[in-house]
């Protein structure tokens, strides 16, 4: 059988969970799962994660399958509604919405459903992506007050564009702004993704919303989860299925972008880009055979790689391989891909088998 498998630590997983908790004892947690639990799986993060104070996630489907898997922790829609008719929906299965803009409004006033609804307000504070200007929230709050639904206002969140570099000053200004825009309006707050919960003291107010770093991985740029105390959740393994010595001046793989200097010993591991292993991951990028790193060399296949053995002549089929995880730092292949640890934990493919430790 293909080897090729992602092993996902819930022991980490609660680990870093505390950890979150542990940065802001009186912040509470929204943990973030979308994106099928950032490609470890909604449902058996939702489950896992059923201790946090409440789920984001970023529609009312991926909501829905929580639900109906039998999670009863509080969920918020990240994103709101896409349309009108998902409001009945959102009030029967007790999820709570952000609101983010005028059409989400004019629906909630003329949507009179039977269960309440409640809805978070998002200011836009710098990020310009989603959110109500700070000078609007005044008159949306208003008019959710005169909604004849019953239509409960939560609270106000922002999010942060730069929290992941500590000297960028639109975070201070984002925070400024959203103190300004939701001063004496009653309501609770939340602001930090993992950057900010770990990162800003000033972001911790009585909600964050942490998501990657309960994966195990820095929120920083060019940081590392361990030194933040974190551990991580994947880890994804394959085996050696080929060896055998290459020539001098042959080259291996597509393109033949990389020549060999001397006789070289190569070595096949079962994952490609098929899997979700970036194909854009260059000659050096490391991998671990028996433990100890070796470098990936020519290009990376949509079911292989080709991995330069000298370091270990003694490696045989069937030798186990760790793309990233347990002492490979996904952070560190992210880099060497040109991308970040966010985008290869969500890119695993379904045919990766998966198997749950912890
Ligand atoms: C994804 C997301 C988060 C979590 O961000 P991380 O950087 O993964 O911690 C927080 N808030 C919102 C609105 C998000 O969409």
């Amino acid at each position: 059988m293909r080897a090729t498998r992602a092993i996902i630590d819930l022991a980490a997983l609660r680990h870093n969970l505390a950890q979150a908790r542990a940065a802001a004892p009186a912040t509470r947690i929204m943990a973030a799962i979308k994106a099928n639990g950032y490609g470890h799986g909604l449902e058996r993060i939702g489950h896992a994660l059923s201790d946090a104070d409440a789920l984001g996630v970023a529609c009312l489907a991926e909501a829905q399958r929580l639900r109906e898997v039998g999670v009863t922790t509080p969920i918020v829609l990240l994103e709101g509604f896409f349309d009108a008719d998902e409001l009945p929906l959102i009030a029967q299965l007790g999820l709570e919405t952000n609101l983010h803009h005028e059409p989400q409004l004019l629906a909630l006033e003329q949507t009179e459903v039977a269960q309440p609804i409640t809805v978070w307000v998002k200011v836009d504070t710098g990020m310009h992506r989603l959110g109500f200007a700070p000078e609007e929230v005044g008159l949306v709050v208003e008019r959710l007050r005169r909604c004849r639904g019953d239509v409960r206002l939560r609270g106000f969140m922002t999010h942060l564009a730069c929290a992941d570099d500590l000297d960028d000053p639109l975070t201070p200004l984002q925070l400024e702004r959203f103190a300004a825009a939701t001063a004496g309006l009653p309501g609770e707050r939340a602001i930090a993704n993992s950057a900010g919960l770990l990162g800003w003291p000033a972001a911790r107010v009585e909600w964050a919303r942490p998501g990657i770093m309960l994966y195990g991985v820095s929120p920083f740029l060019g940081g590392r989860g361990e030194a933040e105390g974190l551990r991580p959740v994947m880890t994804l393994t394959s085996r050696l299925i080929a060896r055998h010595t290459v020539a001098r001046g042959e080259a291996i793989g597509y393109g033949a972008t990389y020549r060999c200097a001397g006789p070289t010993l190569v070595g096949v591991v079962a994952v490609g880009y098929g899997d979700g292993y970036p194909r854009h991951a260059p000659s050096g990028t490391p991998v671990l055979v028996n433990g100890q790193r070796v470098p990936l060399i020519g290009r990376v296949s949509m079911d292989m790689i080709t991995v330069d053995l000298s370091a270990q002549p003694e490696a045989m089929v069937g030798d186990p391989v760790i793309l990233w995880g347990r002492g490979l730092p996904v952070e560190e292949v992210a880099e060497m891909a040109g991308t970040m640890a966010y985008e290869l934990l969500c890119g695993v493919a379904p045919r990766v088998a998966v198997e749950e430790t912890g």
